[in-house]
């Protein structure tokens, strides 16, 4: 059956949403613009818009192997020595929440600074000076980070993340061997 026009156009402009993980610069400037002019979503409540600078001795792209966003929609870039995370639909009260389905680690060891925006207006002006940004300032994933998978073996309960164990088998038990 072909979807009606105005439902067609309604999932065609909610396309930024279907991307999650690491985006080069200028698709993650694309993306969250697009979303920024899309009047079919929610005035100031599209999302959270976070820069984060890492504490000395961790280069971001160390950094970003640590970011392993679970949710479409969530988005992040690298330059300028800062990782930029774009929270979709994340209240600013649910910031820390987020951040902590985000990284393994407690964000406060890995990062030492962050800046944060959350209406349309600021988001769509840091967009521009991101836009502005000289393309020698961009920085590239190490290859492991394009290959990691979302991290599978953990669970979310309401206040912590918990590893949920998984059995391993260290040494086979040589064959017919008395216990
Ligand atoms: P998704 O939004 O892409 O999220 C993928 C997985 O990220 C979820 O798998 C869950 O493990 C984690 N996740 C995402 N957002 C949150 C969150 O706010 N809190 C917690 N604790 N975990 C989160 P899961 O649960 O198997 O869901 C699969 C998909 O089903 C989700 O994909 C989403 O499309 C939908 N979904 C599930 N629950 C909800 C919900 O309460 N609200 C909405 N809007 N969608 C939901
Ligand atoms: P929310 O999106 O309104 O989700 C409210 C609660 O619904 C979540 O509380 C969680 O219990 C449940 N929920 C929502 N989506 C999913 C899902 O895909 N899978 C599962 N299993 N549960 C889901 P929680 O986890 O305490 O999060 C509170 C708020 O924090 C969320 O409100 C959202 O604003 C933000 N948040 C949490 N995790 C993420 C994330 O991974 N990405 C983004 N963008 N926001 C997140």
């Amino acid at each position: 059956r072909q979807v009606p026009q105005e439902i067609a156009i309604l999932l065609e402009s909610m396309q930024p949403l279907k991307l999650r993980g690491y985006q080069p610069w200028e698709t993650f400037c694309d993306s969250v613009g697009a979303l920024m002019n899309n009047t079919l979503l929610p005035k100031d409540g599209k999302g959270v818009l976070v820069a984060l600078r890492p504490v000395p001795g961790i280069r971001i792209e160390q950094a970003l192997t640590l970011c392993r966003p679970p949710r479409a929609g969530d988005i992040v870039t690298l330059g300028e020595n800062r990782l930029v995370l774009f929270l979709s639909f994340c209240r600013i009260p649910d910031l820390d929440t987020a951040l902590k389905h985000i990284f393994p680690l407690p964000v406060a060891d890995i990062f030492s600074n962050r800046m944060v925006w959350y209406e349309d207006a600021q988001i769509a002006a840091e967009i521009v000076q991101m836009r502005a940004m000289q393309p020698e300032k961009w920085s590239k994933p190490l290859k492991m980070t394009a290959d990691a998978a979302p991290v599978a073996s953990q669970r979310h309960d309401d206040n912590a993340r918990r590893r949920v164990p998984t059995l391993i088998t260290l040494l086979s038990e040589p064959e017919g061997e008395p216990r």
